[in-house]
């Protein structure tokens, strides 16, 4: 296997995802390609940058319940606290990498022209965080539970509470993407896109577990998400690049 420069793509496992066209999630029917796949030369602008300081970032950034608030308000909802570490294959600390989130707010309604469920939008809160990681690959946010939602497949399926995660790596190139769940939640197995996953283990790393130690007393509950690039206990990435 060739040595990888920093910045490089990795070829995807293309085993550990679904098939892209994947009947009973309806939308494949679509997505899915018709021609044989063809591979691009990277470029250097693929390769090199952008890096991200703590100077980029504002205080508020990880703080969804305030972030979008009006002076003195806070967004409505569950409130939770969500933290977890972000690991390689040998569980060294990935240092220093831009974390970011995006979810809908606790009627499951997302802040976004296209999304037109019925559930009300909540003026005071915005869907969208992002954090550094410590030096010991360590996150941190705080927001309230988002609420499922339904979506058109199958007449009307439903989404499990999530939360999107971006982990950006040194370079365009690495950005990885995927879905936290929430231990305990019964929408998670009925989930056409969760199920599309074809590892019942790697479906089960996606989920978030209650962690009682870490809550935060008469404030916030805790889940914790730990985040592992590559190896047998990888976290499953919608956008995985593998080949190490
Ligand atoms: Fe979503």
């Amino acid at each position: 296997m060739r040595n990888l420069e920093e910045g490089d793509f990795q070829r995807r496992d293309r085993a550990m995802h679904p098939p892209a066209f994947t009947p009973v999630y309806k939308s494949t029917y679509l997505r899915a390609p018709r021609h044989a796949l063809l591979s691009l030369e990277q470029s250097i602008g693929d390769k090199t940058g952008p890096v991200f300081g703590q100077g980029h970032l504002n205080p508020l950034d990880n703080d969804l319940i305030l972030n979008y608030a009006r002076p003195g308000e806070e967004a409505i909802g569950e409130r939770i606290v969500v933290y977890g570490h972000v690991m390689d294959e040998f569980g060294r600390p990935v240092r220093n990498t831009l974390l970011e989130v995006w979810q809908a707010n606790a009627g499951g309604r997302y802040r976004h022209k296209r999304d037109g469920y019925l559930a009300a939008l909540d003026p005071n809160f915005g869907g969208c965080g992002r954090c550094l990681t410590d030096d010991e690959g360590r996150y941190f946010f705080r927001t309230i539970r988002p609420g499922p939602y339904p979506f058109p497949n199958n007449g009307s399926d439903w989404r499990p509470a999530h939360i999107h995660f971006s982990l950006f790596g040194e370079a365009f190139a690495q950005r990885l993407v995927t879905q936290m769940y929430f231990e305990g939640d019964p929408l998670i197995a009925l989930c056409p896109m969760v199920n599309g996953i074809p590892d019942p283990a790697a479906r089960e790393r996606l989920v978030a577990r209650l962690d009682m130690a870490e809550m935060v007393p008469f404030d916030s509950l805790a889940y914790r998400f730990d985040i592992v690039l590559r190896g047998r206990r990888s976290t499953f990435f919608e956008n995985r690049p593998e080949g190490l």
